[in-house]
């Protein structure tokens, strides 16, 4: 069992870091903004007050923060992860940020004697509680395989995927395909109320075929029930086509699809629902069909 800084608490990083905690493992929380920590301290864990007293002493770091440059901010900054971290040190990267920026801080990180895994994961809010979330890994495989107990109190599914970056590669993948579901089920939602049909048995019939899945699962309740807190926010996931497209332009391949969805995740934002779950995509179409969007 190690001892594990754990840097944001947010609504992933606090049941993850519990999750640690219950596994036998001394988590160390730190968060930006104060009162995060609340979870953790029930579960036994601890609170730092800085970034340098999270990760002092510590065998494994745990980052979980929104965006790529505050991923970079909280390892490479002045008071940064790096700085305070012994040599050996695993840092286990769980944001969902770029692969090439993730690249560049695992050079960093070699070059000061630790290692840096990129392990985006998948499973919303619930995996997080769950502790079954599916984790797709970048980096060594030695510092994988130390980490194995690591992953295990977190995830259920959790695969290397390849060298640095290409665990962040396989999450822009996973973020295509989830804003793909989700906007087809919320235009779905808005066809079948528009018709009159009974909607619940209606997603009772659609889960049972082809077009069941996960997000049918997680996030019908929300879209019936019009209840948008998040979950997973539309900010974010507006972040992480952003990421998809940069890639696919990089790379040269061509995905209308894509382009089309983060759109309407870019018109979610600016109707002021980027703090919203990202299930209010809902209210985009609603919006489009000069439909009432009734109490968000
Ligand atoms: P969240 O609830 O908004 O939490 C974000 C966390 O990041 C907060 O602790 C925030 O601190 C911290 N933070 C942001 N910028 C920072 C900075 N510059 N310096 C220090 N701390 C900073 O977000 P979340 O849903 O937990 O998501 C965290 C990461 O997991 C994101 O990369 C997201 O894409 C990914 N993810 C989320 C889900 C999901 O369903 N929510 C699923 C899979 C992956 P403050 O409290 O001070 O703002």
């Amino acid at each position: 069992m190690s001892t594990i800084g754990y840097l944001g608490l947010g609504i992933m990083g606090s049941p993850m870091a519990v999750n640690l905690q219950r596994a036998g493992h001394t988590v160390r929380g730190w968060n930006r903004s104060p009162g995060k920590a609340d979870a953790l301290f029930a579960a036994g864990g601890t609170e730092a007050g800085s970034i340098a007293e999270a990760v002092a002493g510590a065998q494994v770091v745990c980052v979980n923060v929104s965006d790529t440059p505050d991923v970079v901010q909280v390892l490479t900054g002045e008071e940064g992860a790096f700085a305070h971290c012994a040599p050996g040190t695993v840092v286990v990267d769980f944001s969902t940020i770029r692969p090439d920026v993730t690249r560049d801080l695992a050079a960093q990180a070699a070059e000061r004697g630790l290692s840096l895994l990129d392990a985006p994961v998948s499973g919303g809010e619930q995996g997080a509680v769950d502790g079954v979330l599916s984790v797709m890994v970048g980096g060594d495989q030695e510092a994988f395989d130390d980490s194995a107990e690591v992953f295990a109190a977190v995830g259920r599914t959790v695969l290397r995927v390849g060298p640095s970056g290409a665990g962040q590669t396989v999450k822009a993948a996973n973020q295509l395909v989830v804003a793909g579901y989700v906007e087809v089920l919320a235009e779905a939602v808005v066809l079948l109320e528009s018709q009159g049909v009974d909607l619940e048995v209606a997603l009772d019939v659609l889960a049972g075929g082809m077009a069941g899945s996960r997000v049918l699962e997680q996030k019908r309740s929300l879209m019936t029930g019009r209840e948008f807190r998040p979950g997973f926010r539309v900010d974010l996931h507006h972040k992480d086509m952003g990421i998809v497209l940069d890639t696919a332009r990089d790379a040269g391949v061509v995905m209308p699809v894509a382009a089309l969805t983060a759109q309407l995740l870019a018109s979610a934002r600016a109707n002021g629902d980027g703090d919203l779950d990202h299930s209010a995509l809902l209210r985009g179409v609603l919006r489009l069909s000069g439909r009432d969007l009734g109490t968000a």
